[in-house]
C-alpha cells in the first residue's frame, strides 16, 4: 500500500484501464491518514487488494472529483458527516451500491435512501458540562439549553462548521424552521463567549469555568478524558424522553466513474465487518455503525443512550435552510 501524492495521481489521469493493476481501489479520503492506514493495511493481508488513497478535506475532494469527471482515478470517497456526504451524492459524483452484506450491517437511518453513501461510524453530538458547576439533573434537552436559566452558560462551536449546520438541520426537520429558529436564538441569546474554532477549544473553555455547557462530539471528549482522566467534565445524554441524542457518521460510497468497482464494493463492505469496525471505533473512540459490534471500553464507559433516528439525508436536505437560520439567528 502507498499514499500517492497529488502528481501521482495527476500521472494516473489518462492512462489507458488496461494499465491499472488488477487489484488495486483508489480512495479520496477526509478521515485522517493514521485512521485509515492501519485499516488499509489490515485489508490489503486479507484480501491481497491494494489500496492507494490521497487525503485532504471535504472541500478540495469533492471539487478534484468533480473537476476530474469520467478520468477521475477515485474509486471511492470517506468523508465525515451526513452533510458532507449528501452533497457529494447530489453533486453526482457518487454511484448507488447494492449489497445484502451493506444492507444488512449498516441501519436505514445512517444511510443514503438511495444507496450512494453508507455510514462507517457514528459519533453523537451531544451535551458536556462541568461538573463543578452543573447537576446532570438540572440538564435535559438540546431546546433546553436556549432557557433563560442557561443565560451566560453556554459555549458553542462555530456555526461554520459543518457538525452544527447537520444538528441545526435536524431540528428543523423535527420541529419546523420557526421553532428552531427560536431555539438557535435562544442558544446565542445565552452564550457565555463568541462561538469557538473547534471542539476541544470549547471544552477547555467549560472546563476552565469560562462556561457550564456545550454541545461536541463524543470523540473529541474521549480525547481529553484520555489525556486526563481526573478531567472536570462529563457527558449528558440529552432528549430521552423525546428525539433522542443528534448522531451524526463518517462515512463511504463508491464514485460514479470507479475503474475497480468490484474491488471497492469488497472494501465498502469490509469496512462495516467486524474486525474493521473495532479497528475504526477503536482508533478513533466512535461507535460502531453495525450494531453487531461491539462498543470500545472507553466509548460504552459514558453509558447508553437513544439515538435520533430520522434518516441522516435530513441533514443534507436542510442544511442551506440551517445555514440561513444560523446567520439570522446570529449565530456566527
Ligand atoms: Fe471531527
Amino acid at each position: 500500500m502507498r499514499s500517492i501524492i497529488f502528481s501521482a495521481l495527476f500521472a494516473m489521469v489518462g492512462l489507458p484501464m488496461a494499465s491499472l493493476a488488477a487489484d488495486e481501489v483508489v480512495v479520496y479520503s477526509a478521515r485522517k491518514e493514521h485512521l485509515i492506514k492501519p485499516l488499509f493495511e489490515a485489508f490489503e493481508k486479507e484480501t491481497g487488494i491494494e489500496v492507494k488513497y490521497i487525503t485532504d478535506k471535504a472541500g478540495p475532494l469533492l471539487q478534484r472529483l468533480k473537476a476530474e469527471g469520467n478520468r477521475s482515478p477515485a474509486d471511492m470517497l470517506m468523508t465525515v458527516d451526513a452533510g458532507n456526504l449528501w452533497h457529494a451524492a447530489e453533486t453526482g459524483v457518487l454511484a448507488p451500491t447494492q449489497s445484502g452484506i451493506l444492507d444488512k450491517a449498516v441501519p436505514s437511518h445512517l444511510k443514503d435512501p438511495q444507496n450512494r453513501w453508507f455510514g462507517i461510524t457514528v459519533r453523537a453530538r451531544t451535551i458536556v458540562y462541568n461538573k463543578d458547576k452543573v447537576q446532570p439533573q438540572e440538564l435535559s434537552t438540546y431546546e433546553d439549553l436556549a432557557e433563560e436559566k442557561w443565560k451566560g452558560r453556554l459555549c458553542l462551536r462555530t456555526s461554520k462548521k459543518v457538525y452544527n449546520q447537520s444538528l441545526v438541520a435536524m431540528m428543523i426537520s423535527r420541529h419546523g424552521e420557526q421553532k428552531a429558529a427560536s431555539i438557535v436564538s435562544g442558544w446565542v441569546n445565552n452564550l457565555a463567549l463568541p462561538p469557538l474554532s473547534n471542539d476541544t477549544k470549547t471544552m477547555e473553555a467549560v472546563s476552565s469555568g469560562q462556561c457550564d455547557v456545550a454541545i461536541v462530539n463524543t470523540y473529541y471528549y474521549g480525547r481529553i478524558e484520555k489525556k486526563d482522566p481526573q478531567i472536570n467534565l462529563a457527558l449528558f445524554w440529552p432528549n430521552q424522553q423525546s428525539s433522542g441524542v443528534h448522531v451524526n457518521v463518517s462515512g463511504a460510497g463508491i464514485t460514479k466513474y470507479a475503474k475497480n468497482k468490484k474491488a471497492a464494493q469488497q472494501l465498502l463492505e469490509w469496512l462495516v465487518s467486524d474486525k474493521a469496525q473495532s479497528m475504526l471505533a477503536g482508533l478513533n473512540m466512535e461507535y460502531p455503525v453495525n450494531p453487531g459490534v461491539s462498543i470500545p471500553q472507553q466509548v460504552k464507559n459514558w453509558g447508553e443512550f437513544e439515538a435520533d433516528d430520522i434518516n441522516l439525508s435530513e441533514a443534507g436536505r436542510l442544511q442551506a435552510n440551517a445555514v440561513k437560520l444560523m446567520d439570522k439567528s446570529g449565530y456566527r
